[in-house]
């Protein structure tokens, strides 16, 4: 089981977290705990490291110094046994001074590299497993601490966002822990989202949010019955409580409904963080640290779930803070490989594409991505694309196209420069009018579910309901996957669009004759793309 960083917060989550643990354990289940850093000890950790890096170690040190006293109150506050406490502040000490000599060395170089960013950044869950293990230890478990790397995940060396390597990893998983569950009876508890680089063995890290594929991982290596993803929301819902007051717990989703709905606000995870888990079918579960009666969400295999999953619509969400980008124009668009043209300037500028859409005439394509990227977006397509001057923004399209027809390229050498390479990218024909327009007030809805697509009727009434609310659709994109159907419409219309679709497809918890939960006095976990 894996806890998050809400559920290792401050004292009363720990000891919350170690009673749940405690609980497992007594009743007879053999068990591998793996830990988030304690609340926002990455962002804090974070946040140091920048300091550092352009010389401000005093500031750097005194967010340093207040995170290690938090740890020690931690330590104080729920380790009861003495001698392990003792040892816990004394080993804890001994990574806060490693700290600061990373940082140090950070802020007198000036520099900050990958790696050294990921060795900073793993002190936040080997401060919190550490503890965590100290804590169980001292409830009388039988425990041993562990990094991600001790355990046996073995990775690439991609700092930042490392991929294990699959068999190595797998083996050394399979030979540090079993003998550890089934002979000795021992917990091992785990730092999530660190590992360590197969050739060099050098501290390394999954990616933010991490510690679940940590989970999922060792989960499969050792054959796990279950993976139990502990957090501060009651499971997968079928809407944002903040926007449909009836949002309800789903009780089962597949393994790719569960990655879809993780993009639109259900509880946030990396997209592979699963795959581990798909491959060998463990169910994983995700339940609330402080409802530990409600079940929470069993996510699983469609062949698992086919007597238990209906096909058809489950949940609604959606998705602020993107803008629209729409690229039309004959001569442009309709040219073999513009879409790759496309694909290269936004990979480029690593701007991620959420949603992406081309007419049947193939004079329009349209970009859903982050909000913040549009200006640089829309710079580099008008350069690169259009082979537009960007920063003559006031002349118009038509200006621009009439002036290409009628090649007005007799003016500076650059200018001509420009001119010929237009040429070269247009497809031959006259109208070479071309047209990039954006919109920054919109979002994604997404109406989810497998088996949807295949269901006749369900777009078609997706869209009228959506229409009966006078809301206009920007555009549409239909997963192949068959499992979403997202659309854009502007974002003031987005709360409207998602609770009526919620009422038409009856997802509600009112249409049971189960409890109403109180869904919405809790805090969810938002999908900000970060
Ligand atoms: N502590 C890391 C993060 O905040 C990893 C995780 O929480 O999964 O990104
Ligand atoms: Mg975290």
């Amino acid at each position: 089981m894996k806890f998050g960083g809400s559920s290792l917060a401050g004292s009363k989550e720990i000891v919350q977290s170690a009673s749940i643990i405690k609980r497992y354990r007594d009743s007879g289940a053999s068990l591998i705990v793996v830990c988030s850093a304690m609340g926002d000890t990455t962002d804090f950790l974070l946040k140091a490291v920048e300091h550092a890096k352009k010389g401000e170690i005093e500031v750097a040190k005194k967010t340093v110094a207040e995170m290690h006293a938090d740890h020690n109150s931690v330590i104080e506050n729920t380790i009861s046994n003495p001698l392990f406490r003792e040892e816990s502040k004394r080993w804890v000490a001994e990574r806060f001074d490693e700290i600061d000599k990373a940082l140090l060395g950070i802020s007198l170089l000036r520099d900050l590299s990958p790696r050294s960013m990921d060795f900073v950044l793993s002190f936040g869950e080997r401060l919190s497993a550490f503890i965590v293990c100290n804590v169980l230890a001292s409830l009388g478990l039988k425990t041993k601490y562990m990094t991600g790397g001790e355990a046996g995940i073995l990775t690439d060396e991609t700092f930042g966002a490392a991929e294990p390597v699959p068999k190595q990893t797998f083996d050394a998983l399979r030979a540090n822990l079993l003998p550890l569950l089934e002979k000795e009876g021992v917990i091992p508890v785990i730092t999530g989202y660190i590992a360590e680089t197969l050739d060099k063995r050098e501290i390394i890290t999954l990616g933010r949010g991490g510690s679940d594929y940590s989970a999922t991982l060792i989960a499969a290596a050792v054959d796990a019955d279950e993976v139990v993803l502990w957090t501060d929301v009651d499971g997968i819902l079928s809407a944002d409580p903040r926007i449909v007051k009836d949002a309800k717990i789903l009780d089962q989703v597949t393994y790719l409904e569960a990655m879809e709905m993780s993009a639109f606000g259900a509880k946030a995870m990396q997209p592979r963080a699963l795959e581990p888990a798909a491959n060998k079918d463990i169910p994983v579960r995700i339940r609330n640290t402080f409802r530990p009666e409600v079940g929470g969400t069993v996510i699983v295999s469609s062949k698992k779930a086919s007597n238990g999953i209906k096909n058809g619509v489950k949940a609604v969400g959606s998705l602020g803070g993107v803008g629209l980008v729409s690229i039309s124009g004959t001569s442009i668009v309709g040219r073999p490989g513009t879409a790759v043209k496309i694909f290269e300037i936004l990979k480029e500028l690593e701007v991620g594409i959420l949603m992406m859409s081309q007419s049947v005439s193939e004079n329009n394509v349209s970009l859903v991505i982050k909000r913040e990227a549009i200006p640089k977006v829309i710079k580099a397509l008008k350069k690169d694309l259009l082979l537009e001057d960007p920063d003559s923004e006031e002349r118009t399209q038509q200006q621009q196209a009439v002036a290409a027809v009628l090649g007005e390229a007799g003016g500076g050498g650059e200018r001509r420069e420009l001119m010929k390479k237009r040429a070269l990218f247009s497809s031959g024909s006259s109208s070479r009018f071309s047209k990039l327009d954006y919109e920054d007030d919109v979002a994604i809805v997404a109406v989810l579910g497998k088996g949807m697509i295949g269901t006749p009727g369900i777009a078609g009434r997706v869209f009228s309901t959506v229409a009966k609310q006078g809301i206009n659709i920007r555009m549409i994109a239909q997963g192949s996957s068959e499992i979403n159907i997202s659309f854009v419409v502007k974002e003031k219309e987005r709360s409207r669009a998602v609770i009526a679709l919620h009422e038409e497809f009856v997802l509600g918890s009112k249409s049971e004759a189960a409890a109403i939960p109180d869904v919405a006095a809790q805090q969810v976990v938002q999908a900000t793309h970060q």
